[in-house]
């Protein structure tokens, strides 16, 4: 077969080819021993890494020169240099003085208990790197085509720097599902395991990798190769057999028709979908629009975003949360530090009803963009009904001042995640509700009491348990004897081994992951 090594996997796919390395080792610099020099070597290099990254985000766009955005905001800021100028006067070399200040902020970040910052740390790598390399004058190019990448880590812009025209795959001894690298993989399709943990996958020169079972296998015989050859095969039979049903509507066996809406996160995701494949939004998650260490977008900002997803959309429904921040998703300034369970703290509808500047902000943005098609607002994290209640009364009090203001608006739909158990259990505090989306991700992580983040519960994380379909079954029944509209949009409905289950629960309504449109409607055609 060849050596086989399991990990996780950050992005699907499969991908056959030769290894490439993954050294940033950095050539040896001599000091000028000059003071003067020292500093306006480090200026330099700061300045090169700069305009080198400006012109990296020249040629990408969305979350990929987010990512390059935030790296530029860091260098530019004269305080994250300011230890590294400190030290230089006091007679130690730039490079050294440099390694030294990035090493503090980098162990800040790595020991952060937060996945998210955790993550956040590969980006301070490569740009303490890439300062490096320009202090000792190494021109480094990542060029790599067709191959598998195989390293600790990979650099977001090593990533970016890659041709990934003629495929290739990414494999890592360290890494983790969550960093920005693993996002762009995902988003360009590109196959990649993180978490392998052991290094002597670094003396093989082919790997086979399979996001499909979080495997590498190393040196593959004729055997693995032709089995290789054969899911490769299979794999793009299944794609082209999804694509048919792309653009049909979603339909059962039996002739009955159900609505399949995506969920996206971002605008930048809209250019690669075509919407007469879903039926509309089903969920916007709004707090991707904010990242962390950025200023928070102001009402301008977000209206310009949500107006595009309705103009998008057309006359089709678009659903967008408002904030969903803490629990992993923090955001610093907003999100209290600290907190012994973030999961249960203060997220979601807790936190913006706490900051309802920030809340009123968006509310106001969502109020402008409605005009411009079918807007629904969704609250989430809701566990009694006064959360619903202020909620719609600061959306009503928004209007009420733009309107006063002259500025074109409208009241949209006000409904609810049922998320939180207590909102499962008993949907009748809810009846206020416009409509009810179920949020099977968090559901089964609080009904389970095992968290969504840590793969050491995974197994008991099981949105497939008795409990979770009962809850999902009394919400679709008591939807439909109130006439609220139920819909869910958790992982759950992007995941064929779940749809007979929800259709069975009486679901006629699913948002899903927008690369599983064709898989869904084709798993639907079967049922
Ligand atoms: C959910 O909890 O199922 C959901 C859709 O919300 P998120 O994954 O953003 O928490
Ligand atoms: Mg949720």
């Amino acid at each position: 077969m060849g050596t086989e090594f399991k990990g996780i996997t950050a992005s699907d796919g499969l991908f056959m080819g030769q290894v490439r390395k993954l050294s940033f080792a950095l050539k040896t610099r001599v000091p000028t021993g000059d003071l003067a020099q020292e500093r306006e070597a480090l200026e330099t290099a700061l300045a090169q890494s700069i305009t080198e990254l400006g012109a990296l985000m020249g040629r990408v766009e969305g979350e990929a020169a987010d990512i390059l955005g935030f790296q530029v905001a860091m260098l530019e800021d004269e305080a994250l240099a300011a230890p590294a100028m400190t030290a230089i006067s006091q007679g130690i070399a730039a490079d050294a003085a440099w390694s030294q200040a990035m090493a503090a902020e980098i162990a800040g970040y790595e020991s952060s208990e937060d996945d998210y910052f955790r993550a956040r740390a590969a980006d301070l790598k490569d740009m303490r790197d890439r300062v490096l390399r320009h202090l000792s004058g190494d021109n480094h190019s990542g060029a790599a085509v067709g191959l598998v990448l195989v390293g600790d880590d990979l650099p977001p812009t090593a990533f970016l720097e890659t041709d990934w025209s003629k495929g290739g795959a990414i494999a890592l001894i360290k890494g983790s599902t969550t960093s920005h690298v693993a996002m762009l993989a995902r988003a360009r399709g590109v196959p990649m395991i993180v978490g392998l943990g052991d290094e002597s996958i670094f003396s093989a020169s082919a790997l086979i990798v399979d996001g499909s079972r979080g495997l590498v296998i190393a040196d593959p015989d004729e055997t693995a190769q032709s089995a290789f050859t054969r899911d490769h095969a299979e794999l793009a039979a299944r794609h082209g057999i999804e694509r048919t049903f792309l653009f049909e509507p979603a339909r059962r066996k039996d002739g009955g028709v159900i609505d399949i809406l995506i969920n996206v996160a971002g605008v930048e995701e809209l250019d690669a979908i075509d919407p007469r494949s879903c039926d509309g939004i089903g969920l916007m998650r709004s707090e991707f629009l904010f990242r962390d260490g950025a200023p928070l977008p102001d009402e301008e900002q977000q209206y310009r975003a949500y107006r595009r997803f309705l103009e998008w959309a057309g006359a089709k429904p678009v659903t967008i949360r408002t904030l969903d921040i803490g629990g992993d998703k923090p955001i610093a300034g907003l999100t209290p530090s600290g907190e012994s369970n973030p999961f249960l703290g203060l997220r979601g509808v807790r936190l913006t009803l706490a900051r309802e500047d920030v809340f009123r902000t968006q509310l106001r943005a969502l109020a402008r963009a409605a005009v411009h098609g079918t807007l629904k607002v969704m609250i989430p994290m809701v566990t009694v009904p006064e959360e619903l209640s202020r909620s719609a009364q600061l959306l009503q009090s928004c209007v009420a001042e733009l309107r006063a203001e002259g500025a074109p608006c409208a009241l949209p739909p006000l409904g609810i995640m049922v998320e939180v158990p207590a909102v499962a259990v008993a949907p009748d505090l809810f009846r206020e509700a416009a409509f009810f989306s179920i949020g099977s991700n968090d559901l089964t992580q609080y009904v389970t009491a095992s968290s969504r983040d840590d793969a050491r519960v995974a197994a008991l994380n099981d949105a497939g348990h008795p409990a979770v379909t009962r809850l999902i079954v009394a919400v679709a029944q008591y939807g439909r004897d109130n006439d609220i509209p139920v819909s869910l949009c958790g992982d759950m409905a992007s995941d064929t081994r779940h749809l007979k289950t929800l259709l069975d629960c009486g679901l006629t309504s699913l948002s899903v992951a927008p690369s599983r449109l064709g898989r869904i409607k084709a798993a639907l055609a079967e049922i």
